[in-house]
């Protein structure tokens, strides 16, 4: 994503989530997921010349006036990312809102669910993911679509209650470790979606 999709007067501060929580897996820089990346210290030791995909990325809470100040990831624990995502056969732009604060707190926050409930009825493709143990992948679980607009027509509390099945159904899984590939220019696999049975 381009500087045109930036929120004018947003800027990352002292976050450095995004160099911490996803896996970047570029010829020109990896790192697992949950881990640091090796030039991450109180800020970035080559800020100046960093790679491409540095350079490149926003997270979403820099493209979404909807997420206010509040919302940065490492002051609110939820680290957001827009990009494709096939769902049901379909390529489509998703939002994955990685809790990597504490999920209880976090899904008990009524903005937090407002912010779903909004995006649910206006028919966003959403996931909710956990980061596993450091090396390991964030686990992931739609939360949207045509199920989850019925129950948000029904109000916040419906929300709520299928943010706290996602959160213990992605507790429930087993993570996968991460292994780099070092090679081509491949977008990093960064979550791996599981779907919660009916
Ligand atoms: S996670 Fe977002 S706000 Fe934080 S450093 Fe990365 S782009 Fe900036
Ligand atoms: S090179 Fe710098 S900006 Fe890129 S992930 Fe590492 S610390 Fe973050």
């Amino acid at each position: 994503m381009g500087n045109a999709w930036v929120v004018p007067g947003r800027d990352c501060g002292d976050c450095m989530v995004c160099c911490i929580v996803p896996t970047i897996d570029d010829p020109d820089i990896q790192k697992k997921p949950g881990m640091h990346c090796r030039h991450c210290e109180t800020g970035c030791k080559i800020y100046e010349s960093r790679p491409k995909p540095c350079r490149d990325f926003y997270c979403a809470w820099r493209m979404l006036p909807a997420l206010g100040p509040d919302w940065r990831p490492d002051l609110s624990g939820v680290f957001g990312v827009l990009d494709k995502a096939v769902i049901e056969g379909k390529t489509v732009v998703a939002l994955t809102l990685t809790l990597n604060g504490d999920p209880a707190k976090i899904i008990s926050n009524g903005a937090f669910v407002s912010f779903i409930h909004t995006n649910i009825l206006e028919n966003l493709h959403i996931f909710l993911a956990l980061p596993g143990p450091p090396g390991h992948l964030p686990l992931r679980t739609l939360i949207s679509g045509p199920g989850a607009v019925t129950l948000a027509r029904r109000g916040e509390a419906h929300v709520r209650l299928l943010l706290e099945k996602a959160v213990m159904f992605l507790k429930s899984q087993p993570p996968r470790p991460y292994e780099l590939r070092h090679g081509g220019n491949e977008t990093s696999e960064w979550a791996e979606t599981r779907s919660i049975s009916a």
